[in-house]
Order: structure tokens, then sequence, then C-alpha cells
């Protein structure tokens, strides 16, 4: 198959300093400067045409291989077009399509399904989200009730998705559904492919404390899939909703949120004058040791991925040092700005504004999404230390 967006330059040839060169000018020179660090997730209607431009340029896939469209980038690329996009502040346009819809159909999907879909994941026609979690099922994914029963050529699906990013804005949808309920909870699930037009689904957005609809909640009411939207067999589902857990994990523990969120203090720290307050500079001092550290740490598993190793249950530690951290931060911020630090926008301060609310609502979410944190110590507890359950 060949898609016609991606360029045919061969970016693993080029030295790593010329190609960081390359992508750092394209972003500083083409990403829009209002959307640089943006505070929320922000919407299709927004972030869109930055999608779109990428596509353009053949780039809105780099990971993906180049005969369906993508950069073909090598982990060690990768992560430099990563390091770029968050160098630069630049936002993530709805990329569930790119990171999870496109490798899954790679790896797990048929000719037809990848003919069909991949290039219109690249065109920016088809925008995913993720119809995995449910009311009474997050970290025990494996209970799932959503369920698929097959009649005729569909499966008629039934139940309720929530926590939905963005599906206000997704054309499609990829849901874990139960398919055997006889079976032990894993190995009854299956993973479809919808179109959100199907007749049946309703999606409600949910305002968070901030005031953004980010996530929705997603209901399925007698909804037909065709059978032919099921990726790989029937009731194996889990082991790939498992397998889409690739070496992208590692980038749930990114050390920029910190490293931004402590430029963040430090400038507040500044105007407030408060480098001659002891007990700020105490706390201020251990968490930029805390960012310098998590720094390395991310550092020992970017080797590792570089080097083409797998990632163990170890990368654990990193999601949870990450979001701890950035949380930690987030609240130092709000301890300092006093009074305001619990109001909404920005507050003035000689030198300049400060939003420090904003900071403590992206802090908080990074500790439960990808895994909570309370999860991730389970497997470091059960994988890791090997201490009894
Ligand atoms: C910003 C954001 C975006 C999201 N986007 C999506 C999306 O697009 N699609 C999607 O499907 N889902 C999405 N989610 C949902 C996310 O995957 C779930 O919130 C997460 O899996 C936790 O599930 P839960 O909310 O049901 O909490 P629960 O699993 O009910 O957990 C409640 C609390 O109990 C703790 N807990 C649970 N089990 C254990 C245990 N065994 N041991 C110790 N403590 C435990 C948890 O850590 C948590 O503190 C998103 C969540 C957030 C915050």
């Amino acid at each position: 198959m060949n898609t016609t967006a991606a360029t045919t330059t061969d970016w693993n040839a080029l030295d790593n300093a010329s190609f960081r060169a390359t992508v750092r000018e394209f972003f500083e020179k083409h990403f829009p400067g209002e959307w640089r660090y943006p505070q929320r997730r922000l919407r299709w209607s927004e972030i869109g045409p930055w999608y779109l431009k990428l596509s353009e340029k053949g780039w809105v896939a780099p990971s993906w291989p180049t005969q369906y469209g993508g950069m073909g980038l090598s982990p060690e690329k990768l992560i430099i077009f990563i390091e770029e996009q968050e160098r630069w502040g630049v936002a993530r346009a709805p990329d569930m399509g790119i990171t999870m819809v496109g490798p899954l159909l790679i790896n797990h999907g048929n000719e037809a399904q990848r003919a069909y879909y991949l290039p219109k994941i690249i065109a920016g026609e088809h925008i995913w989200c993720q119809g995995y979690s449910e009311p009474n099922s997050g970290s025990d994914l494996a209970s799932l009730r959503t369920e698929a029963v097959v009649d005729g050529d569909d499966f008629i699906v039934n139940g309720q998705k929530t926590w939905t990013t963005l599906a206000q804005d997704a054309t499609h949808i990829f849901l874990l559904v139960r398919t055997d309920k006889s079976a032990k909870k894993q190995e009854g699930i299956s993973f479809l492919l919808a179109d959100m037009t199907t007749p049946g689904i309703t999606v409600r957005p949910i305002r968070n404390i901030a005031g953004s609809e980010d996530f929705c909640e997603v209901f399925l009411e007698n909804v037909r899939v065709p059978r032919t939207s099921i990726v790989g067999e029937l009731n194996k589902g889990w082991t790939i909703a498992k397998a889409l857990l690739g070496f992208e994990r590692i980038f749930l523990g990114s050390p920029k949120q910190s490293q931004y969120a402590l430029a963040r203090v430090r400038e507040a720290g500044q105007r407030l004058g408060l480098f001659e307050d002891t007990g700020f500079v105490d706390r201020y001092t251990k968490l930029a040791l805390d960012v310098a550290d998590l720094g390395a740490l991310y550092g020992r598993f970017i080797e590792q991925v570089k080097r083409g190793e797998t990632l163990g249950p170890d990368v654990s530690m990193l999601k949870l040092f990450a979001t701890e951290t950035y949380s930690r931060l987030a609240d130092l911020l709000v301890d300092v700005m006093g009074s305001s630090g619990g109001t909404p926008g920005s507050t003035a301060l000689p030198g300049g504004k400060t939003d420090a609310l904003t900071t403590f609502y992206n802090a908080r979410p990074a500790t439960i999404y990808g895994g909570s944190n309370e999860v991730q110590r389970n497997i470091l507890a059960a994988s890791v230390l090997k201490l009894p359950s």
C-alpha cells in the first residue's frame, strides 16, 4: 500500500544534529505561536490546522513506517522529534489515530483495514478517540461490561464508556467490548472500530473543575458495527490492547512538565522576592534536585529504548517520579501565590503574571491517566520488588 503524504527522505540516514536542526527549524517557523505550551488539551477546531500542516509535510506520523505514510523514524530519531516538540511547547493534536490505531492496525489489523483507515488518519479525515474506561472499569479494565453480540454480519454493541478524551471531536472510536461473558474476564474481550456517526452512539462532554470539556461520556445503545471492524481475533482483544503499551510508555515519564513547572515556580519566587526566605529556598532546592534526578532517570530509560531494548515494569518508577514531582511543584506554586493560588486565571506580580491554579489542574490528572500511580506502585511491588501480594 502507498500513501501520498510521506516524503521520500530517509530521515534515519541524517546525523542526529542535522535531523534535530531540521525539525527545530520547522517547528519554530511554522507552529502557531498562540498554541505554544497550552495549559489544556486543544480542540480540533484549534489545533486541526497544525495536524493538517504536519500531514502535508509528511510528518504527522513520525513513528509509522514510510510505506504507510509515516516518517519511519528509528527510536533514536523519534526521541529527538519528541524532544524538539517539547522544547518548543508544540501542542498535541488529537493523536490517538497516530499513536494507537495506526500501530495497532499495522501490527494486528488486516490488509483491508490498513488500506482503508491508515491513509485517512494520515490525511486528518479520521480523528480517533479511545473507548476503554467505563464507569466501573478503569484500573481494573478487564472487568469492562460494554457488550457486543454477533447478529448476522454485525455486532450489536450496548454499554457505556467514560473519560473518553475529546470524543466530541472524534469521527471514530476504538472500543474494548465483552464478546464472551462466560470466559475468564481477560479472555472474553474483543477490539472493535466504530464510526461515531453510527446510530445509537451519544456523546456527552464532561466539564472538568478547570471549566474545560477535555473528555466525555459515550453511550452505546444497539450500535451496529460491521463484523469486519474487529481487529485481531474474536475474544483476543485484551492481548492486543496490552500490546499497544509499547515503548511510548516512556513519554508519560518525560521530565518536561516538571521542568516547565520548576521554571514557573522560580519566576514566581523571584517576582515575590522569596529567594530571601529559607523556607521557600529549602522546598525549591529539594524540588530542583528532584527535577535534575528525574532528567537523569528519564535519560537512563531513553538509552534503553535507543539500544532497541524492551522496557520492563521498572518504567513504572519513572511515571511515578515524574508525575509526583510535577504535583509537588504545582503544590508549591499554589502555596507561594498565597490567597491568589486558588484563583482561576493569572495574577499580576511585579515583572509578570503567574497562573498557579492551571498548573495544579494539569498536574493532578497526570497521576491518574496511563495507569494510576497506585497501580504503578502495585506493578513495582509485584514485578520489580517481588513483594508478596
Ligand atoms: C485526563 C484523563 C484522560 C483520560 N482519557 C481517557 C480516554 O481517552 N479513554 C479512556 O478509555 N480512558 C481515559 N481516561 C481514564 C483513565 O484511564 C482512568 O481514569 C484510569 O484508568 C483510572 O480508572 P478510574 O478513573 O476508573 O479509577 P479507579 O480504577 O476506580 O480508581 C480509583 C482510585 O483507586 C485506586 N486503585 C484502583 N485500583 C487499585 C488497586 N488495585 N490498588 C491500589 N489502588 C487502586 C486508583 O489508583 C484511584 O486512586 C482518562 C483519564 C484522565 C484523568
